[in-house]
């Protein structure tokens, strides 16, 4: 774009230290052979008819939704400091922290004394 040397990068909601990066979403398209143009999959122009301008603030809210429920459903928390990207989220397949030596819950530690 002519004149945007930030072309893709939202000036708004930024701030010193946040900003909003460009990442490329691949949607389907199909030709259409009389027009010889290429048609967005109807799927996604639905969802633009539904959510308008907001359609990218409503698939970053389903991401949202998503994560939430993948770490509540996945994982349980340790005793661990809950820093980085993990934090103290330990997989549900494992039934203890070996750095904090929390158990998930009562049963999985009389389960698997001597661990
Ligand atoms: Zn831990």
């Amino acid at each position: 774009m002519v004149g945007n040397h930030n072309s893709g990068r939202k000036k708004t909601q930024n701030s010193e230290n946040t900003r909003m990066g460009k990442k490329t979403l691949y949607i389907k398209q199909e030709l259409n052979h009389n027009t010889g143009k290429w048609i967005d999959d109807p799927v996604f122009q639905w969802f633009k008819r539904h959510h308008g301008a907001q359609w990218q603030t409503q698939v970053r809210e389903y991401m949202r939704e998503d994560v939430e429920h993948y770490k509540r459903t996945s994982f349980w928390q340790c005793k661990c400091p809950n820093v980085g990207l993990l934090g103290n989220y330990v997989p549900n397949r494992m039934p203890k922290c070996h750095i904090c030596g929390s158990w998930k819950n009562k049963i999985s530690k009389l389960r698997n004394m001597g661990i």
